[in-house]
């Protein structure tokens, strides 16, 4: 048994907690005194404090390992929701982007260049992986490319780091239409195959602007998510009213079909075009047909939507990282904690407050949206959560500090 004391939570209160394999058997309230001195010291650096740093103790009682995690916090797991396995270039040479800002030039230089660049999905993704666990990731969403030219070898790569990784792991994979569903003949059945082979989830990617065809895109979609009994997670990059149309079309085949709860949309750009009353009857009614949005925020996009409005609403709103660097972005470590603090920054967020939703929609949303169970910081759950060197949540988002510990079912991942 290990046992972790004067932790503190994110709303602040000071615990102690037991573990047992890979369960919570317990978590009380911390029972040593002075166990709140950073949290009464306002100024004073956690970094100040020597007896603040992490100790390991083989005890001489019932538990083998003892922490005491003062001047640390403690946050469940985190969730990336939107992520890109197969294309990470992470761990290899560095990769010159001279594109022009074209959506389908990008799609065809990374089609035609990725396996003469040397990107192995297989020897990517466990990279990847390694990276997005030893940072306190849990579960991830990860969309893998469908195309003609790389049929479902990049699948079937991902598919063996999944496997190699599924103690430690939870992965969910969305076949993924990068070049487009319908405009490209032979890509739906390959979809189908995808779907047969293991893909947990259909994707696609703007129907109107790739498929050039909104209604057949998203309808082709939908049959193949009623086929295989799957749901629908949708890149929709689309801009103001396009995107505003093919959303609503979304919308309205996700009721149709019965798919309330199974449907997400991902980056949802066209609900932060500034034209007026645009995203606020669709917020509505993403929010009644229960899909869930999910963003990266980027930096680099000029308009994304805003994760307080989506939330306030109902919609269930989470954090993905994204391309981790790749042919599409240079950006980006794998950390959810970064990615909370890049979101929070694009979403023009300072308050501690807001601060703390944010990490929410990288730990707690996700974990909602991909139906982790087990998932949280209470007895009976999963011995997995992070230590994070820092006095509150706020400053774990706005700092995304690297000086943490990870437990993994009960394991420690690094120090
Ligand atoms: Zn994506």
């Amino acid at each position: 048994m290990l046992k972790i004391t004067n932790a503190k939570t994110i709303d602040g209160r000071m615990i102690d907690l037991v573990t047992d394999k890979d369960k919570i058997i317990s978590v009380t309230k911390s029972s040593e005194k002075n166990n709140d001195i950073l949290g009464k010291q306002p100024g004073m650096n956690a970094h100040d404090y020597d007896d603040a740093k992490i100790a390991y103790h083989i005890h001489d009682s019932v538990y083998d390992r003892q922490i005491d995690a003062a001047g640390y916090m403690i946050l469940p797991p985190f969730v990336d929701t939107h992520t890109h396995l197969d294309k990470t270039a992470v761990g290899m040479d560095w990769i010159v982007n001279a594109l022009p800002p074209y959506l389908p030039a990008w799609v065809e230089n990374e089609r035609s260049h990725r396996d003469e660049i040397g990107i192995d999905p297989y020897r990517q993704a466990c990279r990847l992986i390694e990276r997005d666990l030893s940072y306190g990731t849990i579960a991830i969403r990860s969309h893998v490319d469908i195309d003609l030219e790389h049929g479902l070898r990049l699948l079937d790569g991902v598919m063996k780091a999944r496997e190699d990784y599924k103690d430690k792991v939870h992965i969910e994979l969305v076949a993924f239409p990068q070049s487009g569903l319908l405009v490209r003949l032979g890509t739906y059945e390959l979809m189908s195959e995808a779907l047969s082979m293991g893909a947990d989830l259909v994707g696609g990617i703007d129907p109107a602007n790739v498929d050039r065809d909104p209604k057949g895109g998203v309808d082709a979609i939908f049959r193949l998510a009623e086929k295989y009994d799957k749901p629908v997670d949708i890149h929709l990059h689309e801009p103001g009213h396009l995107g505003a149309f093919t959303m609503s079309l979304i919308i309205e085949r996700t009721k149709a079909a019965g798919m309330e709860g199974r449907v997400t949309i991902s980056h949802a750009f066209c609900l932060g075009y500034p034209e007026a009353g645009l995203a606020e009857p669709l917020i509505e009614k993403l929010a009644d047909a229960k899909i869930a949005v999910t963003t990266g925020s980027q930096a680099y996009i000029k308009y994304v939507p805003s994760v307080l409005q989506l939330e306030d609403a109902g919609v269930l709103i989470c954090g993905g990282n994204d391309n981790v660097r790749d042919m599409w972005s240079p950006y980006g470590t794998g950390d959810m904690l970064e990615r909370a603090m890049l979101i929070s920054m694009k979403n023009g967020l300072r308050r501690d407050d807001l601060l703390v939703r944010v990490l929410r929609m990288c730990s707690d949303n996700g974990a909602r949206l991909l139906h982790l169970q087990d998932y949280g910081i209470a007895p009976g759950r999963d011995a997995s959560f992070v230590l994070v060197r820092a006095q509150t949540a706020a400053e774990c988002v706005a700092q995304a500090p690297k000086e943490r510990i990870v437990f993994n079912h009960g394991k420690i991942m690094s120090v």
